[in-house]
């Protein structure tokens, strides 16, 4: 069998789209658009090139892009009244604080200040809370563009045997628990968890989310299984260059998979969209 590559850039392009449309129309309703405000702390240069796609993002789906750079010097306490002052902001809808921050300051107080009504990036106790509950949350972006990527190729993933390799709480444990909600079967591994290879060869919907080049062998797979790769490990070349890796063996997992997302072109960029998607109704929220 050969994968169907599931398109992320395309699936991505049109969930903007639709996001557009419906930015167009609580403009209309509310004389307002919905603003979407990104916080960098630093000179990290991913982080950088990151804050800059969201904010083109953000504008070009006709919502208002804020930005704040500061530098690495700035204490927790200038942070953290930041926050405060972009909680109190009735212009902004969602607050973005990228990560990682510099090391002296304490990335879960930082979250925790911020508004969970303006927490786009899902990372705040209370929407995780409401996520692991059933409730309905601001759900992380990257685990978001997943599912939906998952349900577009299989339809409904009731009963499913789904493994998720990773248990962040930026990725694998939001991811878990979406597709607990969708009544998946799920598996949770990580780096603790003996025989990989065998909870792979089982899985119908693999979620890789670890940050290891070529972890989940191609050999592995399960003939026809969903395959999403959120890794993004960047490897050097023999002639000095480097490239944009995943988690899976990519090539050989295709042989075998009945769908799979190329890295790069496949999480990626649907993790902004969600952003997109998610400061859209964070805004429809507050509006109602
Ligand atoms: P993370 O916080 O470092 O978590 C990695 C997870 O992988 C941990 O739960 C760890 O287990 C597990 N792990 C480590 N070695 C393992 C092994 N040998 N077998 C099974 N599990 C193992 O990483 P993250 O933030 O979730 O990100 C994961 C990857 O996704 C990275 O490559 C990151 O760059 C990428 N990413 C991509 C996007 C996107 O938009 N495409 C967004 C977010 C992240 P323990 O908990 O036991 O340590």
């Amino acid at each position: 069998m050969t994968a169907t590559i599931i398109d992320g850039k395309a699936r991505a392009l049109r969930l903007r789209e639709t996001v557009a449309a419906g930015v167009a129309a609580f403009v209309a309703a509310h004389g307002r658009a919905p603003g979407l405000t990104v916080v960098l702390v630093g000179e990290d240069p991913a982080s950088a090139v990151y804050v800059r796609s969201k904010g083109l993002a953000t504008a070009a789906a006709g919502m208002v892009s804020g930005e704040h750079r500061l530098p690495v010097t700035t204490s927790e306490a200038e942070l953290l009244a930041l926050v405060a002052a972009l909680n109190a902001d009735a212009t902004v809808d969602g607050i973005l604080v990228q990560l990682p921050l510099p090391r002296h300051i304490d990335t879960d107080r930082v979250i925790a200040a911020i508004d969970p009504a303006k927490d786009v990036d899902g990372f705040h106790p209370v929407n995780a809370g409401r996520l692991a509950t059933g409730l309905d949350a601001l759900v992380p972006c990257t685990p978001s563009g997943c599912l939906m990527m998952i349900e577009e190729a299989l339809g409904d993933i009731s009963g499913r045997e789904a493994l998720v390799i990773g248990r962040s709480n930026i990725v694998g444990k939001p991811m878990a628990a979406l597709l607990t909600a969708r009544s998946a079967t799920v598996t949770l591994a990580h780096s603790r968890t003996r025989d990989l290879a065998g909870h792979v060869a089982r899985a119908e919907i693999v979620v890789a989310a670890v940050g290891i080049p070529d972890l989940v062998k191609g050999a592995w797979v399960r003939p026809g299984a969903c395959v999403i790769d959120v890794g993004m490990n960047r490897v050097a070349l023999a002639d000095g260059k480097s490239k944009l890796v995943g988690d899976v063996e990519y090539a050989a997992a295709s042989e075998r998979a009945g769908w799979i997302t190329p890295v790069p072109g496949g999480v990626g960029p649907m993790t902004i969209a969600c952003l997109l998607a998610n400061t859209l109704k964070a805004a429809r929220m507050r509006a109602a």
